[in-house]
């Protein structure tokens, strides 16, 4: 998959669509994210300039995921962009383009052969596109610690006043 032949980029670059099924995305992301319809969509943008190969790539589609809160089930939208830059490794030494001088964020792979495999960095962006410790919503109150009632549907019957007695001991000393 999205192995791209160099030759096939022509001057006016090339164009890849490539739809990442769930059994190849979800490995990546779970256990907390997981696919869903419709798959997530890569899209790319290929331009070459001698032994340079610019790969502008975007991905969107919606993904499921575990609020690290409540643990219920959300959706997530991803909507992600990114550049990469692939350079012939024969060439590594001897010809870096200038434009790269001014963009030091621009991530450089080097390929050997006769094309460049996007595969990999698909692989690393799809993990970027994605939240740490995502949250259904921004005020999700989470579960409650002693009846594990999810808190977004109201308040549980554990008053807040009532104390661990191994707590409660430690609230009667004064500071
Ligand atoms: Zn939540
Ligand atoms: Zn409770």
């Amino acid at each position: 998959m999205l192995r791209i032949a160099v030759d096939e980029i022509s001057e006016n670059g090339l164009e890849v669509q490539q739809d990442l099924v769930r059994a190849w995305v979800e490995p990546l992301i779970g256990p907390q994210f997981y696919g869903r319809d419709p798959f997530v969509k890569a899209a790319f943008a290929l331009n070459r300039a001698g032994h340079t190969v610019i790969v502008r790539g975007h991905l969107s589609g919606g993904l499921a995921f575990v609020c690290s809160r409540c643990a219920e089930e959300a959706s997530f939208q991803v909507d992600h962009s990114f550049t990469h830059v692939f350079i012939e490794a024969a060439a590594k030494a001897t010809n870096v383009p200038g434009e790269m001088d001014s963009d030091e964020d621009l991530e450089v792979t080097y390929y050997d052969g006769d094309a460049v495999e996007l595969e990999p960095l698909v692989a690393e962006e799809i993990v970027l596109a994605l939240p740490v410790a995502p949250k259904c919503s921004d005020g999700c109150k989470g579960i409650c610690q002693n009846c594990g009632k999810n808190l977004n549907e109201g308040p549980c019957s554990c008053a807040s006043d009532v104390v661990d007695p191994r707590w409660a001991r430690l609230k009667e000393i004064k500071i």
